[in-house]
């Protein structure tokens, strides 16, 4: 049977270049058959990265059943996770994000996890000796995939190992890092023909915090404006979404690549006096300005996850009162 390599919703370079990476690994030196799938349309910068590279984008599922066997890359949340997830046999999971819970398999899954930046430098400390034989384009997919996670090493999520990862994988590749990551930045800052939903699902997480469901959402680019000017009408659909989507509170934050800032955006008063909190920073005009703010891993949810938690505990106090 065939293995399916699949990573998470909104797909992102990571997820799609991982799976499409692994997928190769298990096929010629495994001796393993699999194929990639995403889960999702590619974003800007994963189809400029395909199509640098020349590799065609893994076909797309909606759905997995009991019937398939999967590898899980760049999650472990079961809120990414396509439906039917929870029948299907995941033998393998492969990710560098903090455990969210909720994951059930039906057999006891192989789990390679670390805190590095990225899940294709873990890629590459799995395949060893056999990394030297990658085709030079998966080598590139590969390096693409560690310079869109670490915003070219500037994210504080950034390790040695990741470092050395793209250091093995674009030599492998024949690339120069600096010069991909600019076409790479440049493609996922254009906004052309994107939905307000579009903008706001590039890279967008639910967080489950106790009882509380937060949608935190980012958009990473090298020119803010294009977003920052439609805040009103952004504000406006993440109200609605809050609704649809049965959420407690919405946060959008614009990272500027370029200043390493994020901007937020958010839809209530509620939003705004929890992120004033969580950045001991009064958040009284339209946007909040958090100057060094890029990692949502390493800065934006350590820091709203407590608040957030607390201000669920303050409204049922209130509400008991009644
Ligand atoms: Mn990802
Ligand atoms: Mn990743």
């Amino acid at each position: 049977m065939k293995t399916l390599v699949l990573g998470h919703i909104h797909p992102d370079t990571d997820t799609t270049c991982s799976a499409i990476a692994y997928a190769w690994y298990l096929n010629n030196r495994k001796n393993r058959p699999a194929e990639a799938v995403m889960a999702g349309e590619p974003n800007k910068e994963t189809a400029f990265v395909l199509s640098h590279f020349q590799l065609p984008a893994p076909r797309q599922i909606s759905s997995v059943t009991a019937e398939d066997s999967i590898v899980i890359v760049d999650t472990n949340n079961p809120e990414e996770l396509l439906p039917g997830h929870a029948e299907a046999q995941i033998v393998e999971v492969i990710d560098h994000h903090k455990l969210a819970g909720g994951l059930r398999t039906t057999q006891p899954p192989t789990i390679t996890m670390r805190p590095v930046a990225c899940t294709a430098t873990l890629l590459l400390q799995i395949m060893g000796n056999d990394a030297s034989t990658l085709p030079k384009e998966i080598a590139g997919i590969m390096a693409a995939a560690i310079i869109s996670d670490t915003l070219l090493f500037t994210s504080p999520t950034t390790t040695e190992e990741d470092k050395k990862a793209v250091d093995v994988l674009a030599k492998q590749a024949g690339i120069e890092p600096g010069a991909l990551a600019d076409e790479m930045f440049a493609a996922k800052s254009d906004l052309t023909g994107l939905s307000l939903d579009d903008i706001l699902t590039v890279d967008s997480k639910v967080i489950a915090i106790g009882e509380k469901r937060i949608r935190i959402s980012v958009l990473e680019t090298t020119a803010p404006a294009q977003a920052v000017v439609m805040r009103a009408d952004l504000e406006k659909r993440m109200r609605e979404r809050k609704v649809e989507e049965n959420l407690d509170s919405a946060f959008f934050f614009v990272v500027d690549i370029l200043k390493s800032e994020a901007i937020l955006i958010v839809p209530s008063e509620t939003e705004k006096q929890m992120a004033g909190q969580a950045f001991e920073q009064p958040f009284t005009g339209e946007t909040l300005v958090l100057p060094g703010v890029i990692s949502r891993k390493k800065q934006i949810l350590p820091r709203l996850e407590p608040v957030i938690s607390g201000f669920s505990e303050l409204k049922s106090t209130v509400a008991s009162n009644k």
